[in-house]
């Protein structure tokens, strides 16, 4: 059976990865929630449910490779391949780039899923997307666990998500908590109280 948003929502919530506070994001943006999550992640069988979903949605579609930007990706990477019976591989940093390292390779033609855990900006699937170009494979498409745009970020290809949520972000000069003083957090860096 198929999960509804607000199943996924709760798993994020009952895990405590949904954190309120005041966030200094990845992109530079500051916001009043952030996903952690890895306190998702840390829970195989959350993970197993999750990338279920995602693979069902793939499941017709011809594929040989699952790609999956590190951290996040390579756990969602694994399983959605592990599901769908396929490889997966891994598309490390490099600079302002990705590359794939240990050997990894993709053959032309072959059908190529990326996956990712919370789309905030689309960075990082875009930078898979044109690590992707030179090997000249078949993109089938781009599945995600959250995707805090609400759907408005264009990937130029089909994407999939299993949550669109839409969380405030603003540029630092308009945040409404950094006028009221409250302080900044860096995700990651602390203890932060979920909720
Ligand atoms: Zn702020």
């Amino acid at each position: 059976m198929a999960l509804s948003q607000e199943q996924i929502l709760q798993i994020f919530r009952d895990c405590g990865a949904v954190l309120h506070g005041h966030f200094r994001l990845s992109s530079g943006k500051h916001s009043d929630t952030y996903f952690e999550k890895f306190q998702v992640l840390q829970y195989p069988h959350y993970v197993q449910q999750l990338c279920g979903e995602l693979a069902k949605r793939f499941r017709d579609d011809r594929l040989d490779v699952v790609v999956g930007p590190t951290t996040g990706g390579v756990i969602i990477a694994y399983e959605v391949a592990r599901q769908l019976g396929t490889r997966a591989i891994y598309a490390e940093r490099e600079g302002d780039k990705r590359v794939l390292r240990r050997g990894f390779t993709l053959r032309e033609g072959e059908h190529v899923l990326v996956v990712d855990d919370i789309l905030t900006t689309g960075g990082s699937v875009r930078e898979v997307l044109q690590m992707l170009e030179p090997y000249r494979v078949q993109l089938v498409g781009v599945g995600i666990l959250v995707d805090r745009t609400g759907g408005q970020v264009d990937l130029g290809v089909r994407t999939e998500s299993l949550l669109q949520l839409v969380v405030e972000a603003w540029q630092p000069e308009e945040c409404p908590l950094c006028l009221r003083g409250e302080p900044i957090t860096e995700p990651g860096s602390r203890f932060l109280q979920a909720r």
